[in-house]
């Protein structure tokens, strides 16, 4: 056991039997089910589990599968946080860390037209005063690091002036999360705990499935934070507010979107998944699934890079998720995640793609006769992908490794 964290935390070791269920169905490792087996003791006792640190695509599936809840996505993380005690994070990694200078997130902002500029400015304020979040009755939306990256993605009317909130300090941590860095994901569990009281947020409606499931469940769950507020999916808020009237969605009619499922969607489970279809449906559209979706499917690519920090373990992924696109026969591509919408503009810029991909607010907007912010959003992926190779190509070669 690591000092400060215990294993029993994040995986329930005594209702596991060791059926081997959980990787036999993963679909990057392709064990046979003695095979899958095998490498599940492995883990359990803490031996070298090379198909893991090799094949993982860190994508939170074979929590799904276990038939006894016994969480094993969290011992893979649990044995990812002792490497990472023992030999640190290799500095490739560091571009992805959204609290580390220079990393994907400052790319992207650095990029913000004038207007994004203004928004985020005004989102910061709203995150350091609390006589704004009284104004706002207590309830705030959550900009994490996906927001941060494409604030078009909120300049809608569709927020029904919902007042934001966010800054990169705020990070809910679930990239460190996703590499085994506990240490740095409960630093954040006591900024967030500190902020939030402070600023006295009573509900906290949240932009991405990444941040809901981090700020409704893991921090409190494995990481002891003691959060006042409910939290609410903005899926859901939207959702909500059109089956009530307060939105009228205009239809997009005659067309097929196959949807990228994240890695959060599947463990918060099939109702949460059901709502990114719902609002497509809404707006007149029908879902062509992917071969592989909702609890199957495969990553964006992002947390991918989990494994060995390796970004063409990334880009490969995009690519694997673009393919599943192409078969679902769809019109479109569509994501609700901004950081998959980022690996996938990636996977296209890699390959080009005659598909269109969309995030979901962009539709939304559209559906309502607003202009989405396509061109944009494209044009910040391409940059940020060029400013991530010219930062990251002399780390990529270099053998050193860090602590945060
Ligand atoms: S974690 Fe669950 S599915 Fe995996 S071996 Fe244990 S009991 Fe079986
Ligand atoms: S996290 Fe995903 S890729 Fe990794 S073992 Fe589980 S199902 Fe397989």
């Amino acid at each position: 056991m690591t000092q400060g964290f215990r294993p029993d935390s994040f995986y329930a070791f005594d209702r596991c039997e060791e059926c081997g269920m959980c990787l036999f169905r993963c679909p990057s490792l392709g064990l046979t089910l003695q095979r899958a087996r095998e490498e599940m003791r492995r883990l359990r006792l803490g031996e070298p589990a090379h198909l893991i640190d090799r094949r993982c695509a860190s994508c939170f599936s074979c929590n799904t599968w276990c038939p006894n809840g016994c969480d094993p996505y969290g011992l893979i993380l649990y044995r990812w946080f002792e490497r990472y005690r023992r030999i640190g994070l290799p500095v490739r990694a560091l571009p992805a860390m959204p609290l580390e200078k220079g990393n994907t997130t400052d790319m992207a902002m650095r990029r913000h037209t004038p207007r994004e500029r203004d928004m985020v400015e005004e989102w910061r304020r709203n995150a350091r005063d609390p006589g704004r979040v009284e104004e706002a009755g207590g309830t705030v939306l959550y900009a994490g690091c996906n927001a941060l990256m494409f604030p078009s993605l909120l300049d809608t009317s569709l927020l029904g002036g919902l007042t934001v909130m966010g800054e990169k300090e705020l990070c809910c941590g679930e990239v460190y999360f996703r590499l085994g860095l506990f240490d740095v994901v409960e630093r954040q569990a006591r900024v967030l705990e500190e902020r939030f009281r402070r600023l006295g947020v009573r509900k906290l409606v949240v932009f991405c499935s990444a941040g809901y499931n981090m700020l409704s469940d893991i921090l409190p769950r494995l990481f002891g934070a003691r959060f006042d507020f409910r939290t609410e999916y903005l899926g859901d808020y939207l959702l909500r507010r059109i089956k009530s009237g307060e939105l009228t969605m205009g239809r997009l009619e005659g067309l097929r979107a196959a949807v990228s499922d994240t890695c959060h969607g599947k463990v918060l489970g099939r109702r949460f998944l059901e709502v990114p279809r719902r609002l497509l449906n809404e707006i007149g559209l029908e879902v062509a699934e992917m071969p592989r979706s909702r609890e199957y499917s495969v990553c964006c690519g992002a947390a991918c890079g989990a494994r060995r920090c390796s970004p063409l373990d990334m880009g490969r992924q995009a690519l694997a998720q673009w393919e599943e696109a192409r078969r679902s026969g769809a019109d479109m591509l569509v994501t609700y995640c901004a950081t998959c919408l980022l690996l996938l503009h990636i996977g296209r810029t890699l390959r080009p793609e005659r598909l269109p991909l969309f995030h979901l607010m962009e539709l939304l907007m559209e559906s309502v006769g607003e202009e989405p912010p396509h061109r944009l959003l494209a044009r910040r992926a391409r940059g940020v992908f060029a400013g991530a190779m010219a930062a990251g190509a002399p780390l990529m070669l270099s053998r050193r490794r860090a602590r945060l």
